[in-house]
């Protein structure tokens, strides 16, 4: 081991919704013509990518058990996403997504209770499973209350991006975002900030990371 080398930091782990927080919510869209990122996210995932993050996208995809579309269908999803984050100069570590609803709304052997459709934080702790990745100051970065309250029961840190972000202290408590911020960027940039102030002991490392519209809520 090269001991006088710079320690190099590792890059934060960042769990991230993929409808409305990654991409522009196309509901049960799977081809991927129509995937367009979501404002911010295209500067948000290049700067997790150069901060070494390791990304992993957990969505709730019930559009299988409603017959609206198959598991393979997902996997081209998230191997075109995985392309797009490459482009970035980021890696997408993982692709999780459930593919179950309450039985009464799916169609098929998919239509059942299962403990990975968020707000159940079964994918998060599927992909540390499976990644061996420390939640040790993980986040998880969403576009509803479902995202906060799985990223939370996992144990991840959360904020809150889109529309409802702008509204999130009226949530109830379990449902409020630690952050509320309007798009990614502005997530990845607190996400990049805390990594940073965290790894070093000099405060101006946080620099000119734009603070002002976050807003604590817990
Ligand atoms: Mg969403
Ligand atoms: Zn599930």
């Amino acid at each position: 081991m090269a001991v006088n080398e710079r320690q190099r930091i590792p890059g934060p782990v960042v769990f991230l919704d993929k409808d409305g927080t990654v991409i522009e919510d196309v509901p049960y869209n799977v081809d991927p013509r129509r995937i367009r990122l979501a404002p911010g996210a295209r500067e948000a995932i290049r700067l997790l990518g150069e901060a070494d993050a390791t990304l992993v996208i957990a969505t709730n995809q019930s559009g299988v058990a409603r017959g609206y579309f198959t598991e393979e269908d997902l996997h081209t999803v998230g191997r075109h996403l995985g392309e797009v984050f490459g482009g970035l100069g980021a890696r997408l570590a993982g692709f999780y997504f459930c593919p179950h609803v309450e039985p009464g709304d799916g169609v098929n052997g998919y239509a059942v209770i299962c403990d990975c459709r968020k707000p159940e934080p079964g994918l998060v702790t599927a992909a540390c499973r499976d990644l061996g990745l420390s939640l040790d100051r993980a986040w998880f970065v969403g576009d509803t209350w479902m995202d906060v309250v799985a990223g939370r029961r996992a144990g991840c840190r959360t904020i809150m991006v889109g529309p409802e972000a702008r509204t999130a202290d009226g949530l109830e408590q379990e449902r409020r975002p630690d952050f509320a911020v309007d798009n990614l960027l502005l997530a990845a940039q607190i996400i990049l900030a805390d990594h940073t102030g965290s790894g070093r002991s000099d405060e101006s490392a946080i620099g000119e990371s734009r603070r002002e519209p976050v807003e604590a809520v817990r």
